[in-house]
């Protein structure tokens, strides 16, 4: 894994030149590629950003933030949980951004903590985000409550985890506990659960209102694949008003 942390950056760059084209574009790295590379389990394609390793998530949250938010104006006090490493260098050196990113393992964040205890006051961030985490974390609504407490009011958080929306109720059972067993029914090793409809109900379980924006939308056929965005893709904009 630390091998593979410190050749991350030759092999972006050696992809930079493999990928150099037109047809499609990353807006985290601001480059034109002739492919998006499949990713995940389920090698879904168009997915993966050659030159900067982001995924079809991190590219919508940028259109997102630039158009629909103050992200990029005003200044905020940020948390960012478990970051992917292009989004966390790309926010931790913006001038307007007080920046801190935690995970209990990731080692370039700026805090290692545990998302159920988090060592913040009560409404310190102005705005949080927390991605593809809550579906490893055994207390998941303990840590929702982690993140409410620790956004100040008025703010907003950004909660997204994959979810089967043919499953109206989440699914987790103490009975699935091996890594085969986890994959077999969760889609990957290191997951405790799939949540299924309910996730939202379980977000605002907590005091949050959720917004589900289906900003995706706004985007036409032919953007989404040059883009290289997910078509299904719903923002969960939560707010503690
Ligand atoms: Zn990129």
């Amino acid at each position: 894994m630390i091998m593979k942390d410190l050749l991350r950056p030759y092999y972006l760059n050696i992809n930079k030149i493999i990928y150099k084209g037109s047809g499609y574009y990353c807006n985290i790295c601001n480059k034109s590629y002739r492919k998006f590379l499949p990713a995940g389990n389920d090698k879904r394609q168009n997915a993966k950003c050659p030159g900067c390793g982001s995924f079809e998530r991190h590219r919508l949250l940028m259109y997102f933030l630039k158009e629909k938010t103050n992200f990029f104006n005003s200044n905020l006090n940020v948390l960012d949980v478990s970051p992917n490493k292009t989004m966390h260098n790309l926010f931790n050196q913006m001038n307007n951004i007080k920046y801190t990113s935690v995970d209990l393992m990731m080692s370039y964040v700026t805090q290692k903590v545990d998302l159920t205890q988090l060592p913040f006051d009560n409404e310190t961030f102005d705005c949080i985000f927390c991605y593809h985490v809550l579906e490893h974390i055994q207390d998941d609504i303990k840590a929702i409550s982690e993140l409410y407490r620790v956004l100040k009011r008025n703010g907003w958080a950004i909660i997204q985890s994959p979810f089967d929306k043919s499953l109206n109720k989440t699914l987790q059972s103490e009975k699935i506990m091996t890594s085969e067993e986890r994959k077999e029914v969760y889609g990957q090793e290191d997951h405790v659960r799939i949540y299924g409809k309910d996730f939202i109900s379980r977000i605002e379980s907590v005091g949050f209102d959720v917004k589900e924006d289906d900003y995706i939308h706004t985007f036409s056929k032919d953007d989404i694949i040059k883009f290289g965005l997910d078509k299904e893709e719903i923002i969960n904009f939560c707010i503690k008003s």
